[in-house]
C-alpha cells in the first residue's frame, strides 16, 4: 500500500464555486485563474468543472500550452505578460492574451512580427505597487500600444490590493477605484478588475464597468477574507481535502512529551495519534498544538511539533481512533463533516492560498 496520503479534488464543488461567482457578478464575463496549477489542484483535473468560465488567466507559458492541449479554444491571459521578447512567438502561435505592465513589453511588442494583433490587457499601477503604469503614464502607454499594428483589443486591468477588508478606516477599494476612474474615464476598451474579495464583497456594486472578473481562491473554496466571512457564509463548498490515516497511537502519561524539541508536554493521561503527514507533504511545519484536524470525522487538535514526515494528534475526543483511522488534514470528511481550509491557515498563522499551493508534488491527487 502507498504511503496514505492524499489529496482528493471535488470537481462538484468547483463546479459549485464557479456557478456562485457567476451569480455574484452575473452581467461580467469571469477569468478562472489557474495559476499555480490551479492553486495546487492540478491543471487538468480541474479544467474540466472549470470549463464553463470565458476564459482562463495564468502566469506561466508552459500552463498556456497545458490548456490549449486540453482542447480550450477560448481566451486565455497571461497575468504577468511576457518576461522576453520571443514569448510573444508563443503568443500569437496560441492566441494568448496578455498584460501589458511596463515600457519594455511595449517595445518588445513594437519588434514584434505577428500576423494577427494582440489582445492586451494594459496593467495599471493602482497603488500596489508591484506591476503596471502609475495613473500619472498610464494614458501615453495606451497611446503608444494603440499605435502599434502588433496590437489590436486593449483591455484596461487593475488589481485590488485592500478588496478583503478595510485601508486607512475606508473601503479598501475606493483609492483605487479613484485613481483607475481618473486615469481612464475616456479611454475606450473593456475593464478588467474584480479579484475574488472584490467579487464577493461587492459584486456587481462597483461604480464603474467592470467587464472581466478574475476569479481565483473563491473557486477553490476559500474565503478570501477570513475570518470576518467563512466560506459557510458566502455558500462556497471545499474543493480540496487533504487526507490520511493514523499509522500508530501512543498512550501517554502525565509529563510525557511529544516529537521533536518536547514541545508538547502531556498534562494528564491522554492517547495521541501519529498521522503520515509532514512538512514535506506541504503541511506548514510552523502549525502549532491547537490547529484543527479532524481524526475520523471528529474535530480535535494537533499537538507538538510537525516533523518531515508525521504529525501527531490528540485521541480525547475520538477514543475509537486506531491505526488506519482516516484523518482529514482539511476539506470534507467521509462522513461529511468539514473542516475549512481557512481554518488550519488561520492556526497556522497563513492563508488557504499558500496551503493549497503548498501540497508536495509527494501527495498523489485524487478527483471525485
Ligand atoms: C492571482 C491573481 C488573481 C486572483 O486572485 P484571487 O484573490 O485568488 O481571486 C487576480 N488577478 C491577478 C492579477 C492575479 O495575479
Amino acid at each position: 500500500m502507498p504511503r496514505p496520503i492524499s489529496a482528493t479534488v471535488h470537481t462538484d464543488a468547483l463546479r459549485h464555486n464557479l456557478a456562485r461567482v457567476k451569480s455574484a457578478v452575473p452581467d461580467a464575463r469571469v477569468a478562472a485563474v489557474v495559476k499555480a496549477n490551479a492553486y495546487g489542484h492540478g491543471i487538468e483535473r480541474v479544467f474540466d468543472a472549470l470549463r464553463a468560465a470565458d476564459a482562463f488567466a495564468l502566469l506561466d507559458l508552459a500552463e498556456a500550452q497545458r490548456v490549449r492541449a486540453l482542447g480550450w479554444r477560448g481566451p486565455i491571459l497571461l497575468l504577468e505578460g511576457v518576461f522576453e521578447p520571443r514569448d510573444l512567438e508563443l503568443c500569437s502561435r496560441l492566441g494568448l492574451w496578455h498584460a501589458v505592465h511596463c515600457d519594455e513589453q511595449i517595445d518588445w511588442l513594437a519588434a514584434h512580427k505577428t500576423q494577427e494583433p494582440h489582445h492586451v490587457f494594459l496593467k495599471m499601477n493602482g497603488g500596489m505597487n508591484r506591476l503596471g503604469f502609475t495613473p500619472v503614464r498610464y494614458r501615453s502607454a495606451w497611446a503608444r500600444l494603440n499605435a502599434l499594428p502588433q496590437v489590436g483589443e486593449i483591455s484596461l486591468m487593475m488589481h485590488f490590493s485592500d478588496a478583503d477588508g478595510m485601508r486607512q478606516g475606508v473601503d479598501g477599494i475606493q483609492h483605487q477605484i479613484q485613481a483607475f476612474e481618473s486615469a481612464t474615464q475616456d479611454l475606450p476598451g473593456e475593464r478588467c478588475l474584480s479579484n475574488s474579495a472584490a467579487i464577493l464583497r461587492y459584486g456587481q456594486g462597483l461604480p464603474m464597468r467592470n467587464d472581466w472578473v478574475r476569479s481565483g481562491i473563491v473557486m477553490y473554496g476559500s474565503s478570501p477574507d477570513f475570518p470576518e466571512h467563512d466560506i459557510a457564509h458566502w455558500g462556497l463548498l471545499p474543493t480540496m481535502t487533504l487526507s490520511s490515516r493514523l499509522i500508530a497511537t501512543q498512550d501517554l502519561q502525565p509529563g510525557d512529551t511529544v516529537g521533536y524539541g518536547s514541545a508538547f508536554v502531556a498534562e494528564q493521561a491522554m492517547r495521541i495519534g501519529i498521522v503520515a503527514c509532514g512538512y514535506a507533504d506541504g503541511y506548514q511545519r510552523l502549525s502549532p498544538t491547537g490547529t484543527p484536524i479532524l481524526v475520523d470525522g471528529v474535530r480535535t487538535r494537533i499537538v507538538g511539533r510537525v516533523s518531515m514526515d508525521m504529525l501527531t494528534v490528540d485521541l480525547t475526543p475520538v477514543p475509537a481512533a486506531a491505526i488506519g483511522s482516516e484523518v482529514t488534514l482539511w476539506g470534507r470528511a467521509r462522513n461529511g463533516r468539514i473542516l475549512p481550509i481557512d481554518e488550519v491557515a488561520r492556526a497556522s498563522g497563513t492563508v488557504g492560498y499558500e496551503l493549497m499551493c503548498a501540497v508536495a508534488a509527494r501527495v498523489a491527487l485524487q478527483v471525485d
